[in-house]
């Protein structure tokens, strides 16, 4: 069986049950490809609504970004709204305004209704290196508020430290509707809802080929799913499987490391109110503490989703630009995961034909989003399509040099920005 990597997360996991793999033929309305939360979301959804779903997993619940998150609540897009309101006009943004803080009451109507244990706190700080970065910040408030966070306090240079026990900030966003889970244990609760409400997952179960048609045919290698609908929730897993999904996104990497466990002093040093932070480079950094203490700290990219060799070399450098304190700290954990990116850094949501949907390419802030696309991918298969259709109307370009050259031209754009970043311009 596929293990998870060196993650704190399956070190940390809550016991679920046994999810055999598919070794039959059978029939349902809509097979979900794909266990991670944009999967397990939609399946809950359309439970919820007495749709007959099957879930299949190529490898384990959780097994991709879903559980090996930094497991921050992120409201909103990669791209901020004011960019959709830019790129796809008044009326995508009036639609996708409000509902860029929709994820975040999702899951935790979820995390209440189905008593999952995920170590949920409230509280996400925006943090600003710059003074440039406090600048958009504070113009992302104003636009935030316009479309219904009233949850949000800028903190100056000397209110940030009363948060964030780090001297590299010059302010920073608070937003209290943000917050933390343990990513893993959130995907597992989802899972054991979706049993919950009568559907059915299969672990360890690939798709190999969907046969399209009236109803579509998901083939795997020991049985077959026929539906009405497919939907197809891979992601940066998905690999080839459908070769249109692959053209226009790119799987990227980024990597975490979780400490041993903080003594309860340092941790309140680091974290007095125990918010998770994200920075507002191009490049970011995020972190937050566990349920017992440790500092999960990520970042950095990889792009077309090489694993580095040494992933606390990487990121532990980072981690003692924001927390020099820490030097003495030992890392217990350290892994990857893969993310999907496109050119927009917005998600790619749409249908194949009449029957086969999809939602995919959250661009690194994928918590929140998957957890709306579920629902609104269930939306659509009721045939209620309005907010889908505008998720589908986001414009999506191929990456510059075509698959060959796409990862050295993007890491040449990212290098500029990360430029800017270290300017201040
Ligand atoms: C290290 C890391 C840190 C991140 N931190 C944050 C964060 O703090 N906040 C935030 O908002 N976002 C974060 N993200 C992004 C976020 O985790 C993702 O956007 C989100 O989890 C994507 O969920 P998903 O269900 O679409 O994809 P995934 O969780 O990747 O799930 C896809 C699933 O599909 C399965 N699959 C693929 N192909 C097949 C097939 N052929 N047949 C069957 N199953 C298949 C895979 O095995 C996998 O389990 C992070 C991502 C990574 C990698």
């Amino acid at each position: 069986m596929q293990q998870y990597v060196d993650s704190y997360y399956s070190a940390s996991r809550n016991r679920d049950r046994a999810h055999p793999p598919l070794t039959e033929s059978v029939e349902c309305d809509v097979c979900v490809v794909g266990a991670g939360y944009t999967g397990l979301s939609t399946a809950i959804a359309l439970l919820e609504q007495g749709f007959k779903v099957i879930v299949i997993e190529a490898a384990r619940i959780g097994f991709g970004a879903s559980g090996r998150n930094g497991g921050q609540i992120v409201n909103s897009y990669s791209r901020d709204i004011d960019v959709i309101e830019r790129t796809a006009g008044s009326h995508a943004a009036s639609v996708l305004g409000p509902m860029a803080f929709e994820g975040g009451r999702i899951i935790r109507e979820r995390v209440a209704r189905y008593g999952i244990q995920c170590d949920l706190k409230d509280g996400g700080v925006f943090a600003a290196i710059t003074p440039r970065q406090l600048g958009h910040l504070q113009a992302q408030k104003q636009l935030w508020e316009r479309y219904g966070n009233d949850r949000l306090e800028l903190l100056d240079a000397r209110r940030i430290r009363e948060v964030v026990g780090s001297e590299r900030y010059v302010g920073g966003l608070l937003d209290m509707s943000g917050g933390h889970i343990h990513p893993l244990n959130l995907a597992l609760g989802e899972a054991e809802a979706v049993c919950s409400l009568g559907g059915t997952i299969h672990e360890q179960t690939p798709a190999t080929k969907i046969e399209r048609g009236a109803q579509p045919l998901v083939h795997t290698p020991h049985g077959q799913v026929r539906a009405n609908f497919v939907v197809i929730a891979g992601n940066a897993y998905l690999g080839d499987l459908v070769p249109e999904l692959a053209a226009k996104s790119m799987p990227c990497g980024t990597q975490v490391i979780a400490t041993e466990p903080l003594s309860d002093e340092l941790a309140h040093s680091l974290l007095p109110q125990d918010y998770c932070v994200e920075d507002c480079n191009y490049l970011l950094d995020y972190y937050r503490l566990s349920a017992d203490k440790r500092l999960i700290y990520g970042g950095g990219v990889v792009y077309g989703a090489r694993d580095p060799a040494d992933i606390e070399s990487i990121i532990r450098p980072k981690m003692l630009r924001t927390f020099p304190q820490l030097r003495q700290v030992k890392i217990d954990y350290a892994w990857t995961g893969n993310f999907l990116l496109t050119l927009s850094r917005l998600p790619q949501v749409g249908r194949l034909g009449d029957n086969i949907y999809y939602s995919q390419g959250c661009s690194g802030h994928g918590v929140t989003y998957t957890h709306l696309a579920g629902k609104v991918l269930a939306e659509a298969l009721r045939g209620q399509a309005e907010r889908f259709d505008v998720l589908a109307g986001l414009p999506h370009y191929p990456f510059p040099g075509g698959r060959l050259l796409r990862v050295p031209f993007t890491a040449l754009g990212a290098a500029y920005y990360q430029l800017r970043d270290r300017l201040g311009v």
